[in-house]
């Protein structure tokens, strides 16, 4: 599946540029060099990243006397790969029950997100309920309703406006009550101003810390992939606001170009732990750097 997602990026790469097959035919000159550095770029992989993964390359080239293409994409796959291995990719919500908060602007794919990683945990044999904090739209509950039918698990919501953190706090009830492993937390937390999105994560993070003290716990930000380089802006914004233990990154099957994936978790320093390649409720994937970067170089 992954390959099938990873296929419209590679069209979406060669018909911008050099492919990465033509490029890693020839010799590693400076010739090769360029190109690589501006295929990169067309990746999405933004300029800072595709200079540093090149400029790794050089070295290691001539550290360790690569002089053949083939080397060359080997060498080129193990720097990358490094560049995704910038945390722990699984998540941890091992205490029982653990939190995952999810956050991120609107139709990037939160709720969507929410219901494949519920199919994916119940399949694991973990007992799942979701909790609807997204007060701020009647809609995203009920989307999130529509998902929680569809995969058999619990959900907590209240009626449009309520307060966020009061939803949480009913959800960690039920979910102590019913032997809960994960509460899945769907949240407005959206960017509208900095310090609103911090002031609704606090207040949130001030009851799980209560009701919850010492549980594991993950906050997702949630991006779409399509967006490229103008996403990965917007994640920085979320970064500073909210302490983000990883990135879900949806749409990957869209017109989105694989080297975003690279830049986000260079740029941000945080990894990227699951991958949206379709909107099936299977299309969720745990990333795995090594694979992911076969496929895409
Ligand atoms: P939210 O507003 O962030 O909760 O976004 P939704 O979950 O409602 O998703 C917005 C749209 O994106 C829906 O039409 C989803 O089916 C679609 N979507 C979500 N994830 C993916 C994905 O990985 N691939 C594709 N192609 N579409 C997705």
């Amino acid at each position: 599946k992954i390959k099938a997602g990873l296929t419209r990026t590679k069209e979406n790469i060669s018909n911008i540029g050099h492919s990465f097959d033509q490029l890693f035919a020839g010799e590693l000159d400076d010739d090769f060099y360029d190109e690589l550095e501006e295929t990169l770029i067309l990746s999405d992989m933004g300029v800072e990243t595709a200079m540093k993964a090149v400029e790794e390359l050089r070295r290691r080239a001539k550290a360790e006397k690569i002089k053949n293409a083939e080397e060359g994409r080997e060498c080129l796959r193990a720097i990358l790969t490094e560049f995704l291995e910038v945390g722990d990719l699984s998540l941890k919500l091992d205490t029982k029950p653990s939190v995952a908060l999810f956050i991120g602007v609107n139709g990037v794919g939160k709720t969507t997100t929410i219901g494949k990683l519920s199919a994916h945990l119940k399949g694991e044999g973990r007992r799942v309920l979701m909790a609807a904090a997204d007060t701020f739209r009647a809609a995203a509950a009920d989307q999130l309703e529509i998902w929680s039918q569809r995969c058999g698990v619990d959900i907590v919501r209240q009626h449009e406006g309520a307060d966020p953190a009061a939803v949480v706090f009913d959800a960690l009830s039920a979910a102590k009550a019913r032997g809960t492993d994960v509460v899945l937390v769907d949240t407005a937390g959206r960017l509208h101003n900095k310090q609103n999105l911090m002031n609704e994560l606090n207040k949130i993070s001030r009851i799980l810390d209560r009701e919850l003290p010492g549980a594991d716990r993950e906050t997702l930000l949630v991006l779409d992939a399509t967006t490229g380089q103008n996403g990965l802006i917007q994640a920085k914004q979320f970064k500073e606001a909210a302490g983000i233990t990883g990135i879900v990154l949806t749409k990957l099957d869209g017109s989105a170009k694989g080297g975003i994936v690279i830049a986000i978790a260079q740029e941000l320093g945080v990894p990227v732990k699951f991958i949206g390649v379709g909107e099936g409720i299977d299309d969720l994937m745990p990333f795995e750097p090594a694979e992911f970067v076969k496929a895409f170089v």
